[in-house]
């Protein structure tokens, strides 16, 4: 078979090991495949247990010089990574568009969500300042600090090449730890391009490194006795798994899993403004955001006329390629995932949902061979159906109705996913309830896709968080740092402690 030209020419990109490129010694590979046109646009390396030692080494060797380098040196470097990230930041949407998919602008607004994070380490000096109090006995002080871990791996998915790892490294390298990138074999270019930013930054060589490839990889980095602490973002099952292998060996771990992520609309809400923002909400980026709005729970009168005018919004969205000019979304992933989710699509006419609106059908002329599918609409959807119960990770949303708002609450409490919630309404009172009784980890009222700012933390509850701190904010602080405090005596000759009793430093 003739292997299209394309495919002839590309090249196997290196990885990211002590401040520069280095060729893989694994000779297994994956294609990297812009989604909008399916041409192979370039080779990922699928690291072996030898390369992902290579760069573990290279961390730890980089690890006590960065660690012993003051907070607001390291804090120099990122404000200098952060400029760069701003420079390029349009290069970077770009990257994201060309192994994603989804729209430049929608891509640009993810880059700007990183680089807050990245201001938000910015302020390490203050942010591991400790606690000190003197006098706690007779002549006895106490302080406590916090202390970099290591090594710190990050292992993330496809859908936010950029932010997602953004969540991670910034903070794990303000508090003095060196990090291992282990990006999504389907969009690595991101993660290499800010290895290079950080490298102009000036951070030294060998504190940031980016590995590749796939189970292999990232087993060698769960396995590795040099690798402290693992944060992970991806599906729920993964999630999991990687959650019970690195804690058994010991290291700190925080893995963010899937979702399934519902929006409330009480009667007294604005529709029209319920519908635009859940137009954003479900279909914005092809619906492969683990924040994306996948249920709408539309309780009482609120549901014929919502339903109507979602409808009407999600038929006139706009899809073709991410750099297309005005696109409302782009593709989605892979050929095998879009297929997947039209599948679902049948699965919901087949259980018994009626399809409002049907996305399969769409075709974008001049890319017949990328993995594009339309908006889809389901009303009367049943919480036993396969759409409800499954991530569809696609632009498919479900609508379910109930009579009041506590049957809203009692579904999303039963949901084993647990990521966001928004609710919409014009009440306080009802906004209050919702707000103290939901079982989520993040809830937005009249704003649909609640995503923390950099300064709080982002988390999930039940199977969307496996582990204990959320990332960023001063959780992520608290997840690359442990505790240590000092108990602090100068005696003089006449006050030595004596006696095997517990002391007391009274
Ligand atoms: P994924 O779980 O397939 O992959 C995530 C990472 O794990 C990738 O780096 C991948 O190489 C690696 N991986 C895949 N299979 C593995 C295996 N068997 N063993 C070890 N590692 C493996 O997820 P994805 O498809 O890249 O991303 C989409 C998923 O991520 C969705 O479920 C979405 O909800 C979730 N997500 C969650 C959040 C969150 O904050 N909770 C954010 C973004 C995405």
């Amino acid at each position: 078979m003739n292997k299209p030209v394309e495919m002839q020419n590309v090249q196997t990109m290196p990885l990211w090991i002590g401040g520069k490129h280095k060729q893989a010694t694994s000779t297994r590979a994956g294609e990297i495949i812009n989604p909008a046109t399916g041409r192979v646009i370039g080779r990922v390396p699928f690291c072996n247990a030898a390369d992902i030692d290579a760069a573990v080494q290279s961390a730890q060797r980089a690890f006590p010089a960065w660690r012993d380098s003051p907070p607001l040196r390291r804090a120099r470097v990122l404000m200098r990574f952060r400029e760069l990230l701003d420079q390029n930041k349009d290069q970077l949407a770009a990257l994201i568009t060309a192994e994603h998919g989804k729209t430049l602008a929608d891509a640009g607004g993810s880059v700007q969500r990183g680089i807050e994070v990245v201001e938000f380490a910015m302020g390490i000096p203050h942010l591991v300042k400790g606690e000190h109090s003197e006098e706690v006995g007779t002549g006895v002080d106490t302080h406590s600090l916090r202390q970099p871990l290591g090594v710190c791996a990050g292992i993330t998915p496809f859908n936010f090449p950029i932010m997602v790892p953004l969540w991670m490294f910034p903070v794990a390298l303000a508090c003095g730890n060196t990090f291992v990138l282990k990006p999504s074999e389907k969009v690595p270019s991101a993660s290499m391009r800010m290895a290079e930013l950080l490298k102009q930054a000036g951070l030294p060589d060998g504190v940031f490194n980016v590995v590749h490839g796939d189970k292999e990889a990232v087993d060698a980095l769960l396995n590795h006795p040099g690798v402290k602490a693992i944060s992970f973002v991806g599906s729920t099952p993964i999630a999991k798994y990687i959650y019970e292998t690195a804690s058994k060996s010991g290291k700190r771990v925080q893995a963010l899993g899937g979702a399934k992520n519902h929006a409330v609309v009480l009667p007294d809400a604005d529709t029209e403004f319920a519908a635009d923002a859940l137009m954003g909400a479900a279909y914005g980026s092809a619906g492969e955001r683990c924040m994306s709005i996948s249920a709408v729970v539309a309780v009482g009168s609120s549901a014929d006329p919502l339903v109507a005018k979602l409808k009407e919004k999600a038929s006139k969205l706009k899809i073709g390629p991410g750099d297309g000019k005005d696109m409302d979304m782009g593709p989605l992933i892979t050929r095998a995932h879009r297929d997947k989710v039209a599948g679902y699509v049948d699965k919901g006419v087949a259980e018994g949902a009626k399809l409002v609106l049907d996305g399969r059908g769409l075709k974008v002329t001049e890319y017949q061979d990328g993995n594009f599918l339309g908006a889809s609409l389901f009303d009367h959807v049943k919480t036993d159906m396969t759409i409800y119960k499954d991530e569809i990770f696609g632009p498919v949303l479900c609508v379910l109705r109930v009579d009041t708002l506590d049957d809203a609450i009692r579904m999303i409490n039963a949901n084993p996913y647990a990521n966001g919630t928004a609710v919409f309404t014009r009440s306080g009172g009802a906004a209050r309830k919702f707000e103290r009784e939901i079982e989520v980890g993040m809830v937005g009222i009249n704003v649909p896709i609640p995503v923390p700012i950099a300064f709080f933390s982002f988390g999930g509850w039940r199977n969307s968080l496996f582990g204990d701190q959320h990332v960023h904010g001063m959780e992520g602080v608290r997840f690359y740092t442990r505790g240590k405090v000092v108990t602090s005596r100068w005696p003089d000759a006449n006050a030595l402690p004596t006696g095997l009793n517990m002391p007391t430093l009274g």
